[in-house]
């Protein structure tokens, strides 16, 4: 304080001013040593110098502006001090004893004393750290905010924008001179416009809108998918002025979730129609949801089905199944025209698939016409493939049409024919399943009719022979007669069980119930029984009480004549049938054991099927349906009809009625 009343006693008023200055402000004499400095200038340097000796470098080190060393004869106060020259709003970077930086406008001038000599250099230094930082920073952010992808912009809360970047213009393709001023509406599409007051009222509330999916219109009027987030802008103050938005366009984000969510339900309707495919029989069925499920698939107006019947005349496809059409449209004609289109898919088995039928040179000019010539389907997509058997042969063609172009890519294509394939096989399968339903139906037409034919001559026969038998004979004559009236009562039997076999086929075996009692009509089996005495004993284990049944006797008659028939025929070296009753609250049961060749474990469900044999009864006379007509009859009954034994030890078949009519 004493040195500064040295230099300047005259004037106390500059003598504050400068002592009190923001700005660091110091002298040095003519050979660089310092004169004076203000509490400023310690204040940036970060020391304090000793004055008088140390030399007008008041810092350690000095930098250029972009970070360089500067050599202490370089700086402005050096040039100033060697050049006697001004130096003014020279910037330079200084190093402080703590190592911070601080950035300054140095303002280096030479002095003079009173006879105009030289004497020394004042320096002034403004400090712009702080500016030069808010103004990295503000380039940096501006930087940002041109670079983005997403679309900044500002508005005031009036929705006027004010700010417009890089990411916007491409997005909504506007530039920054067409939108500045104008209200952020035109961006909106009109039935939105109501989203723009609502944001608007979050906004002046202080609220941020966060990550608002909605649409947003292009200049060129395309829709597209963007995320919003809205933040209010607030002045020095604190009052909210505006808003800044920043817009995602998430078109390729909502096409990714859309199109896992296609294929998820792609997905799904592949394995259902697989499913249908697989357990549906009925050709029309499984045709219609292949139909359904491929016009789904690739989003068509409408599919249908063909099938090839084509004729000489090359053009002949039969409309079978039609989805997201009227059959109407379809009716007068019956099959798809053109044959240009149609031909190669039916023929050649090839896929087609166009974007513009109308404007393909190879279809022709005209349209394809589906359907009556007025009201026909209008058709500018075009999807076609063949339904191809293993064999090689197209059996029908699936054909999808769309009134916009460009509707059927690649992966329709692919997903059709995957159908397309599996649905083949399902055809294949039913065209088979047909054709034994067929021959089985015309087998059942032919029992029913032979059976009938047969039964006619037989009881002639019978009647002739029970004529002559009454007639005097002799032995050997009424032996022969005897034998002969024998085997036609085996073929009666026979023929008897054939019929009934077509009875049941036809769903005409009928039942005449009674109240009966089991155990009696077993007695009585037993007594008339024709077997009893000759090859085999039958031995019967009674209940030892009544056994009442609500039945048809006669058939339950015929059930247990077939099984103790069956048992004496199927255990030729056994000489042993026994027949045994029970008898409880719910059930009677009847079982039949035998000691003859016995069942394999394969065969003993599916001996009661028609016309079925176990192997290795060759030499044993008989059709295989006695066993079918008796479980028919139980079950008719709600009975249970079962076989148990070993094979090649013995069989016992059994079966159960309710009792008392249960
Ligand atoms: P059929 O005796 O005329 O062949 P069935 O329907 O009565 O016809 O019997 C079907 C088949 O069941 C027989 O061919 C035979 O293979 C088997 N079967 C029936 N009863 C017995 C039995 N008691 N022991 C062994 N196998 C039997």
């Amino acid at each position: 304080m004493q040195d500064f009343v040295d230099i300047d006693k005259k004037n106390k008023q500059y003598q504050s001013l400068i002592e009190d200055s923001p700005l660091a402000i110091y002298t040095s004499d003519q050979d660089g040593r310092l004169t004076y400095f203000n509490p400023a200038a310690v204040q940036l340097w970060g020391r304090v110098p000793v004055m008088g000796e140390d030399f007008w470098s008041g810092p350690w080190r000095i930098h250029f502006p972009d970070g360089r060393p500067m050599n202490l004869s370089d700086s402005p106060m050096a040039k100033a001090l060697q050049q006697i020259a001004r130096f003014e709003n020279q910037e330079i970077v200084i190093e402080r004893p703590d190592q911070t930086f601080k950035r300054l406008l140095v303002f280096a001038i030479p002095t003079f004393d009173d006879q105009s000599t030289f004497s020394g250099t004042q320096n002034t230094f403004v400090d712009i750290t702080a500016k030069t930082s808010y103004e990295t920073k503000q380039s940096v952010l501006s930087a940002i905010v041109e670079s983005s992808d997403d679309a900044i912009i500002s508005k005031d809360l009036n929705g006027i924008i004010s700010s417009w970047n890089q990411g916007a213009q491409r997005i909504f393709g506007y530039t920054e001179t067409e939108v500045i001023g104008k209200p952020v509406s035109i961006l909106i599409p009109t039935e939105r416009l109501k989203e723009e007051d609502t944001i608007l009222g979050q906004i002046r509330q202080g609220n941020k809108v966060k990550h608002f999916e909605t649409i947003r219109m292009t200049k060129i009027g395309k829709l597209i998918p963007i995320s919003l987030t809205v933040s209010p802008v607030k002045d020095v103050s604190g009052n909210i002025i505006g808003a800044s938005k920043i817009a995602r366009d998430i078109t390729e984000q909502v096409e990714a979730q859309a199109s896992i969510k296609r294929n998820a339900q792609n997905l799904e309707l592949l394995n259902s129609i697989g499913k249908v495919i697989l357990e549906q029989l009925e050709v029309k069925e499984v045709l219609q949801q292949v139909t359904d499920v491929t016009t789904q698939i690739t989003g068509a107006s409408f599919g249908a089905f063909f099938y090839n019947t084509y004729d000489d005349n090359g053009e002949a496809f039969m409309l079978y199944t039609l989805s997201g059409a009227s059959s109407a449209q379809f009716e007068s004609l019956g099959m798809p025209r053109h044959a240009a289109l149609f031909k190669p898919t039916f023929s050649n088995s090839e896929v087609i698939r166009v974007d513009d039928v109308t404007m393909d040179s190879r279809y022709g000019k005209n349209m394809p016409l589906f359907g009556m010539p007025s009201g026909h389907l209008d058709v500018k997509s075009y999807l076609a493939v063949p339904v191809v058997s293993a064999n090689g042969e197209v059996i029908g063609g699936l054909l999808f049409g769309h009134p916009e172009v460009g509707q059927f890519r690649a992966e329709h294509e692919d997903l059709v024919e995957s159908i397309a394939s599996q649905a083949a096989i399902a055809l294949e399968n039913s065209r088979l399943f047909e054709e034994i339903k067929t021959m089985s139906d015309k087998k059942d037409e032919f029992i029913a009719l032979a059976s009938h034919e047969l039964k006619t001559p037989l009881t002639t026969i019978k009647g002739y022979l029970q004529l002559l038998a009454k007639k005097k004979q002799d032995r050997v004559n009424a032996l022969f007669i005897e034998k002969t009236l024998d085997q036609v009562a085996k073929l009666n039997a026979l023929i008897a069980d054939l019929l009934d076999v077509s009875k049941i086929e036809a769903g005409k075996l009928q039942f005449n119930l009674e109240h009966f009692d089991l155990r009696l009509l077993l007695k009585e089996v037993m007594e008339t029984f024709p077997y009893t005495y000759k090859t085999h004993k039958i031995i019967f284990h009674d209940a030892n009480e009544p056994a009442i049944v609500y039945a048809d006797k006669q058939r339950i008659e015929q059930v247990i004549n077939n099984l103790l028939t069956n048992a004496i025929k199927y255990s030729p070296a056994a000489d042993l049938v026994e027949i045994s009753l029970f008898k409880d609250a719910e059930v009677v049961t009847v079982r039949v054991k035998d000691y003859g060749i016995g069942l394999k474990e394969e065969h003993k469900s599916k001996i009661f099927t028609r016309f079925y044999r176990a192997d290795g009864v060759v030499n044993v006379s008989g059709l295989g349906i006695g066993l079918h007509l008796t479980k028919e009859i139980i079950d008719r009954h709600n009975g249970q009809i079962g076989v148990e034994g070993t094979f090649g030890v013995g069989s016992e078949f059994y079966f159960t009625l309710p009792a008392n009519g249960g």
